[in-house]
């Protein structure tokens, strides 16, 4: 719903449990790709209803609060609308920003969704150990940079791909990679792999699909894990391409789970009670690239899918 200051009053309607907010930051994710496309197969994810403003994950400020548990001025973030205000009818789903000294734009990166992403994708499904060996593709985005910083402190060996040398370079200046590299300057993905990996990979946290996924199961070591967070390659495919190395699985008794955030929101304080402190003593750092106004939004959502962006893709609607 897209509320004018102009025309209709800010107020949440009595009785109603909702609340108005005023969106600051929005997150351009991915995911919401999926939800552009009307389809009848079953999604985790509705598709947007045109003519309604979309819906996405934000930070906000509360205007005004029909709920016991919010009040006008609270920081939250969570499912808002890409719009300059939005009533939030379920705002149950949204969580309540307590840390405020850290930008607040994180809560739409690494202490939000792509922050959980990560977190759970790494901890929880890749069942790490110190001293393996971890591929990251897509390694500088939003998840990607924080999957592999994680993976350092915990003593693994890690090198990430990336589509651009400015990427690359980050990836090893500024996150710590031990080694990383420009896929699209690759003719042979698997010697590519071969050579950072020559005893194999322990551990993919996979982002991208299609043929690096490809190239990445004839590098898996024996009981390897692959963490499937996301397969952008295919997202703007009629058809997706197909895998065709996946007997690997079977021969080499790898792990292949496929995880959604969502189900995992419950582990958000743990998250928080490992990634405060490591912020704070500098030990986790994060890149955001952000689009000025809501204007620009649209162009930020479809660079995802080039490559445009550097770093966590995030709109500034209002300034704090
Ligand atoms: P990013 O910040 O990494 O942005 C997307 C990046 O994907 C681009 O910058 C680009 O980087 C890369 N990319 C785009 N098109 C292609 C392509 N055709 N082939 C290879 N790489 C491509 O996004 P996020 O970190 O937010 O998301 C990363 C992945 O995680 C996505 O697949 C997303 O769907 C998934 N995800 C899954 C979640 C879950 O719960 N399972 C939750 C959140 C995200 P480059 O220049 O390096 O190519």
């Amino acid at each position: 719903m897209v509320l004018s200051t102009g025309t209709i009053s800010l107020k949440a309607p009595e009785g109603s449990k909702a609340i108005v907010v005023k969106n600051l930051y929005l997150s351009c994710d991915p995911y919401m790709r999926s939800r552009m496309t009307k389809s009848d197969k079953p999604s985790y994810v509705p598709s947007y209803n045109p003519g309604s403003a979309i819906t996405g994950f934000g930070v906000a400020k509360v205007v005004d609060s029909d709920h016991s548990k919010f009040k006008e001025g609270d920081l939250v973030w969570g499912m808002t609308g890409w719009e300059e205000y939005s009533l939030i009818t379920n705002p149950d789903t949204l969580f309540k920003i307590e840390n405020t000294d850290v930008p607040l734009s994180y809560y739409t990166g690494l202490l939000g969704m792509p922050g959980m992403t990560a977190y759970v994708g790494f901890y929880e499904v890749c069942s790490p150990k110190k001293g393996e060996n971890v591929f990251i593709s897509a390694a500088s985005g939003a998840v990607g940079q924080l999957v592999g910083q994680f993976a350092k402190l915990m003593g693994c060996y890690v090198v990430g791909s990336a589509g651009s040398k400015e990427k690359v370079n980050l990836l090893k200046s500024k996150f710590g990679f031990d080694a990383a590299f420009n896929y699209k300057e690759e003719q042979d993905l698997d010697a590519a792999l071969k050579s950072y990996f020559p005893e194999g990979i322990d551990i993919y946290f996979e982002n991208v699909g299609g043929k690096m996924l490809d190239a990445v199961l004839l590098n898996m070591k024996l009981h390897g894990r692959i963490a499937v967070c996301g397969m952008i390659s295919q997202y703007n495919l009629e058809k997706p391409e197909g895998v065709h190395n996946l007997l690997n699985v079977i021969g080499k008794r790898i792990r292949m789970e496929g995880f959604l955030v969502f189900d995992y929101f419950h582990l958000y304080p743990k998250f928080l009670d490992l990634i405060i402190p490591n912020i704070k003593e500098g030990k986790i750092t994060y890149v955001e690239d952000t689009a000025e106004g809501l204007h620009n939004a649209p162009g930020a959502l479809i660079g995802l899918f080039t490559g445009r962006n550097v770093g966590k893709q995030v709109v500034v609607v209002a300034p704090v």
